[in-house]
């Protein structure tokens, strides 16, 4: 085991401090956008840990899988790295550019990406563990590229804040339209439905998508372009991490780790090809081998897949959600959440799964925003809470009543008849239900939101705001609506422990909170330490896989049964 101490810095005793006065006085005093947007504490690791960020969409880098899990190349290196340096390795990805605000705030230790002259500004760099290439994707009709330099007067998507847009800004004089978006797999699917002329995109990942996605008419056009190291950042000022990095990852290179991670990964991407060659190269055994990696990739695919679907064909996946609905194959899992103080089962949030039958397992994400715009999403609301309801009746009976917590959209909650009908599924027992509304859909739409609340409020249904703290809630607007419970967003729980900002702003929301007469929860605990401060902090009430994941109806019925507290 390495000295951890010097490798990564060190606080002790962080601990939990109650809501004073003068926190809460501030946060009512000012918009809490004002306090988000001030100046961030440089977090640091918690002794033993080695944080690494990056994008959750970035296969076969680093993404998430079906069950949420960190996984890739980078992650897998990055997690060998941890264990040759005798660190815990904590994977938090997600969005890119919110992975690049968060490292230079000194809240994840590293994130892997590609070395350019504008970043070396910002970051330190380790040795380069891989060395790769862009090209220019287009289709099939289109004339061949040599370079960047010759494009002129046409669209060119790229990932924001990535290297091909760095590299395409300096285009931008040519009359090249950038169309800037989230993930590097959406800049091919842009090309494929016609929102760009070009995508400039990391090889691997273009020919990826285009794989993935079908996008048959999708091609590289250009040579491999713009070669650069790809490498792990750092913090400037963590130099001492680089070194330690550096070192361990020589001694990878070495031991031929590095090697069987780029074979897993990146060597090894068609899985229709490998089949053949591991026979001439390596026998039964390599044959036996490369099968597990085909099927471990096939299994890796998944993310992908889920990603495509919130771009693909909206209007057949509606009719299909609909389908869905109507034969009663909308499934979900219930989360259970527990009263920070007692540790008492409170109820549990509803969270819908849909296996589609041709896509697989779809995430959330994947289909509900679509629902929201196609206006099938009262059906799909109402059906949720009507199943979930009807689960909370093979619940124990107990004082007070366990609840069911429904995420619900603003356009829900604009919707007079489904307003009727959800207090109509309650059957007289409002006190059963909570509905949540993201702090951002109610900011968008406060008018219609604050008209709906009266009616379910005379019913006893209680409104949660979820993810508090990632919108931009006016206190006015917050007043006025008087939720009865503040969720805090899950982005503040995580690194809760090693981040002062993340510790200010979740002391600063409970005593709000507590101010308006509302109680507040948090998402995202995923481990005891984290559970333990908030307790000490005041929060109420906690919800995480480091209490419990999410799981299916039975196993939350068994799990209250076998809970002594539940009188059963
Ligand atoms: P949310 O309401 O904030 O739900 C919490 C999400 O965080 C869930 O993801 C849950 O699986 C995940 N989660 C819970 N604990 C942890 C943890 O400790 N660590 C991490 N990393 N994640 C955790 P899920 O199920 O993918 O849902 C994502 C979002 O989709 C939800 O966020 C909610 O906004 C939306 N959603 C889910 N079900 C429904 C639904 O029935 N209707 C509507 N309108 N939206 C839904
Ligand atoms: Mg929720
Ligand atoms: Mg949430």
């Amino acid at each position: 085991m390495k000295p951890l101490g010097r490798v990564l810095d060190q606080r002790h005793g962080a601990r939990p401090r109650r809501p004073r006065w003068w926190l809460t006085v501030l946060a009512l005093a000012m918009s809490l956008s004002m306090l988000l947007a001030a100046p961030a504490f440089a977090g640091d690791s918690a002794p033993g840990t080695l944080r690494i960020g990056g994008d959750a969409h970035y296969p076969p880098y680093q993404f998430l899988d079906e069950d949420g899990r960190a996984d890739g190349f980078d992650v897998a290196l990055a997690r060998a790295v941890a264990a040759d340096l005798g660190l815990e390795p904590r994977f938090e990805l997600g969005e890119w550019e919110v992975a690049l605000d968060r490292l230079a705030r000194g809240e994840i230790d590293l994130v892997p990406m590609f070395w350019s002259a504008e970043r070396e500004q910002h970051y330190l760099f380790t040795q380069p563990i891989l060395i790769r290439h862009h090209a220019l994707f287009g289709t099939r009709q289109q004339a061949r590229l040599e370079s960047i330099e010759g494009l002129a007067n046409v669209r060119v998507a790229v990932q924001r804040a990535s290297l091909a847009a760095e590299a395409m800004r300096a285009q931008a004089a040519h009359g090249v339209t950038l169309l800037e978006l989230p993930s590097e797999s959406g800049t091919l699917v842009a090309v494929a439905r016609g929102d760009a002329d070009y995508a400039l995109a990391p090889v691997g990942i273009g020919y990826y998508a285009i794989h993935q996605f079908e996008l048959d008419n999708v091609i590289a056009l250009s040579p491999p372009l713009l070669e650069r190291k790809y490498v792990f950042a750092a913090r400037r000022g963590r130099a001492d991490l680089v070194a330690r990095i550096d070192a361990s990852l020589e001694r990878l290179r070495a031991d031929g780790v590095q090697n069987d991670l780029y074979v897993e990964w990146i060597g090894n991407l068609n899985p229709h090809r490998p089949r053949r060659w591991p026979l001439l190269a390596g026998g039964l055994a390599g044959l036996f081998a490369v099968g597990l990696g085909t099927y471990a990739w096939r299994r890796r695919t998944r993310p992908a897949r889920l990603a495509f679907a919130a771009v693909g064909d909206e209007h057949a996946l509606m009719s299909q959600l609909r389908d869905a609905i109507a034969a009663d194959r909308l499934g979900f899992m219930l989360q259970p959440q527990v009263d920070l103080r007692t540790g008492r089962w409170l109820g549990a949030e509803l969270l819908v799964r849909w296996h589609h039958p041709r896509r697989g397992p779809l995430a959330p994400d994947a289909f509900v925003p679509v629902a929201e715009r196609s206006g099938d999403i009262a059906a799909m609301t109402l059906h949720l809470v009507r199943c979930g309801l009807a689960q909370r009746r093979h619940w124990p009976r107990v004082e007070p009543p366990l609840h069911l917590s429904v995420n619900v959209s603003a356009n829900d909650l604009a919707d007079a008849q489904l307003v009727d009908a959800i207090i109509d599924a309650c059957a007289g027992d409002g006190a059963a239900l909570i509905l949540e509304i993201t702090e951002t859909d109610v900011m968008r739409e406060p008018e219609r939101v604050a008209e709906a609340l009266p009616r379910l409020r005379a019913h006893g249904i209680r409104i949660s705001v979820d993810d508090f703290g990632a919108g931009h809630s006016s206190l006015v607007n917050l007043r006025r609506l008087a939720p009865d419970e503040l969720k805090i967003d899950r982005s503040f729980v995580v690194a809760l422990l090693t981040s002062r900002s993340d510790q200010a702003i979740v002391t600063a929301t409970i005593g709000l909170a507590h101010e308006l007469g509302a109680t507040v929860a948090a998402e995202g605990i995923e481990d005891a330490a984290t559970q333990r401060w908030l307790a000490e902090a005041g929060c109420d009430a906690g919800q995480g896989f480091g209490i419990a994941r999410p799981m299916t109806a039975d196993a939350f019925a068994a799990l209250l049964r076998s809970t002594p507290s539940m009188g059963e």
